[in-house]
């Protein structure tokens, strides 16, 4: 088994420890691949992202540990894009700009009347913004949700698509039930996105080791309907503290090739695939 994660945050962003913190433990936890993946910086307010002045220390911090570790792992620089149409899509720019290794991209924020937070830790913030951005018209919101995924991954033309499925999260079955045709039509139609357009999607353990959701995103089903269309995926924990950098990756490893995949992308500098 490779181990490898090409998505994960440090205290540039939201996350707890270093950069070099971060790769410590993935050397000590037997990673080969590691990604930097800061929360690109927002054109607005907010405690998650990395700062507009901060983009170069962070750039030069990840350097200097490429070169410092690089006869104990290989080290990649990223950062996690939001997708937000108008707002923050110039995704593509900034990447060649800031001499990004590859690109992950995600939709935290759903664009309506306002933004439409679907991430986090509250519930609460989840349904007021329901409320307040699209009437609590739930279908209306998550046609939303997908359709700018399909924009980002036509526009901004990511590496990594980020936690696909993630505006189930809050949910938990209370809004919509998972199996519903229409929810079933909006997701087929992104996967029949990310085909056409070679996009990899990332299998995010985050969700199931912090107990806020019930399995991966995108869940089970899911993955085995990307096994059938094979659509391009790799694993990754998403983590935002050290003693995260491999969790639940080899069980991971094992369910999706349970699941009916073969094999699973890694970075070396270029992307190549290993059978499972
Ligand atoms: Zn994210
Ligand atoms: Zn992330």
């Amino acid at each position: 088994m490779l181990k490898f994660n090409y998505h994960s945050h440090s205290n540039f962003c939201d996350g707890k420890n270093s950069l070099e913190e971060m790769a410590i433990s993935a050397i000590d936890k037997g990673l080969e691949y590691f990604g930097f993946s800061a929360h690109s910086p927002v054109p607005f307010e907010n405690d998650f992202a990395l700062a507009f002045e901060n983009v170069d220390a962070y750039l030069a911090e990840t350097l200097r540990l490429k070169e410092k570790y690089k006869d104990k792992i290989k080290l990649f620089t990223s950062m996690e894009f939001d997708y937000i149409p108008e707002l923050c899509d110039d995704v593509q720019e900034r990447a060649s700009k800031y001499k990004l290794d590859y690109i992950i991209s995600s939709v935290h924020l759903v664009s309506g009347n306002g933004l439409w937070f679907i991430d986090g830790s509250k519930q609460e913030s989840y349904d007021k913004g329901l409320r307040e951005c699209f009437a609590g018209d739930i279908r209306k919101a998550v046609k939303a949700f997908y359709h700018q995924t399909n924009e980002m991954i036509i526009n901004a033309k990511p590496d990594i698509v980020g936690h696909f499925d993630k505006v189930k999260m809050h949910n938990k079955d209370r809004y919509f039930l998972e199996d519903e045709a229409w929810y079933e039509d909006l997701v087929l139609e992104s996967l029949r996105t990310m085909k056409d357009n070679n996009t990899i999607c990332e299998i995010n353990t985050r969700g199931l080791y912090k107990g806020r959701s019930n399995d991966y995103f995108p869940q089970t089903k899911w993955i085995k309907e990307m096994a059938k269309l094979q659509i391009p995926i790799t694993i990754s924990t998403d983590c935002h503290k050290s003693d995260e950098v491999d969790m639940l990756f080899s069980q991971c490893w094992n369910d999706i090739k349970e699941l009916g995949h073969k094999e699973v992308w890694y970075f070396d500098g270029s992307w190549k695939t290993t059978a499972l």
